[in-house]
């Protein structure tokens, strides 16, 4: 069997036997968004980590070192924010090849830097290496929740209606602008290039979230919608109706889709990167979150679909007819 075969996610599972040596004090192990210690009786700790690969995740001549550094930083903080946590520590490592200025240095760990002032976030060390070729970051993210207050993918319950704090298919929109060299001559495209770099970490979105008291469960699109929900409904044992008429698209993603000749849906259900959180919430308590969302944050919560038992994912198109998804978010090593 190859890694292609089975490929990122299966090589998680594979490698996740046999790794939880010591039991006791772990919550939750390899399998959500952060890992969940017990620290005492009263708190939880969080800890996540991503990597960022110089030509994977970013191409060095089209990014400046500020935007890297905040995003590499973001997406770990998408993470806590995704298990209701407040971030805390950060270690950041870092791999630099030799063609690789100071200046883009000192401007990465200014993006890093900036954001963390934002959420009172510590950078407490790492580690610093050579590279042969490629610029490689790693940055680890501890986090605390209280355990009520936990959220977790495995959670969803059939009837939950499911959320998403902010648009999805910007950012895709933002790297295709990037991959193909297109300037973004516009207001529309520049909005989009900026999500796709300067991704907002939803915490305090978060936080409102988990002390509602009435999401079951949570991740961050950081694969795509169709790919993140996924990981909900197998965690969850459940499944998911979308509502194609109600997938939160910017009218930014509109303009994009109609002058380049995409679907903005495909856009919504495939692109990832957005760092939404996606939730699921108790029926009876929806319309009152929604209401307290949009009086807290100034921005609805967008409703585009209900957890359903059939196990199956599925989308409602606008022209009524009910078709099964198969999740196509970014998978590091399959083919299709
Ligand atoms: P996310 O997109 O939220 O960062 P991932 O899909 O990267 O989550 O990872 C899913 C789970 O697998 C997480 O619990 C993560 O810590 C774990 N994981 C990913 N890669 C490895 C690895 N090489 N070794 C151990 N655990 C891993
Ligand atoms: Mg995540």
């Amino acid at each position: 069997m190859s890694l292609k075969e089975i490929g990122e996610f299966g090589f998680i599972d594979r490698i996740s036997r046999g790794c939880l040596i010591r039991p006791e004090g772990v919550h939750t192990a390899i399998g959500d968004d952060a890992a969940v210690v017990r620290t005492g009786a009263d708190r939880f700790l969080l800890v996540t980590t991503d990597l960022l690969v110089e030509r994977v995740h970013f191409l060095r001549e089209a990014t400046s070192g500020f935007n890297l550094g905040y995003k590499a930083l973001a997406v770990n903080l998408s993470d806590i924010a995704a298990m209701g946590g407040t971030a805390r520590e950060a270690f950041v490592s870092i791999g630099i090849p030799d063609d690789c200025p100071l200046a883009f240095l000192d401007d990465l760990y200014s993006g890093m830097q900036h954001l963390a002032a934002g959420f009172s976030v510590n950078i407490l060390g790492g580690d610093t290496t050579g590279s042969k070729q490629d610029l490689i970051i790693n940055i680890v993210v501890s986090g605390t929740v209280d355990p009520p207050e936990l959220l977790l993918r495995s959670s969803a319950q059939e009837g939950d209606i499911i959320y998403s704090t902010g648009y999805l298919g910007d950012s895709r929109a933002g790297l295709h602008l990037i991959l193909n060299s297109i300037p973004a001559d516009s207001p529309e495209l520049s909005a989009l290039f900026d999500a796709h770099v300067l991704p907002k970490p939803y915490l305090q979105e978060g936080r409102f979230l988990a002390a509602s008291g009435c999401i079951h469960a949570a991740i961050d699109v950081s694969d795509g919608l169709s790919s993140d929900l996924g990981h909900i409904l197998r965690a969850s044992g459940v499944g998911a109706k979308l509502y194609a008429q109600q997938m939160p698209i910017s009218s930014n993603l509109q303009v994009f889709c109609s002058r380049f000749g995409f679907d903005p849906i495909e856009y919504a259900l495939a692109g990832g990167e957005d760092y939404t959180l996606l939730c699921t919430a108790d029926r009876k308590e929806a319309a009152r979150i929604s209401e307290e969302y949009r009086a807290a944050f100034d921005r609805p919560l967008y409703p585009l679909g209900e957890i359903t038992d059939t196990g199956r994912l599925e989308l409602l198109g606008a022209d009524n007819r009910l078709q099964d998804i198969t999740p196509t978010g970014w998978d590091h090593f399959k083919d299709e």
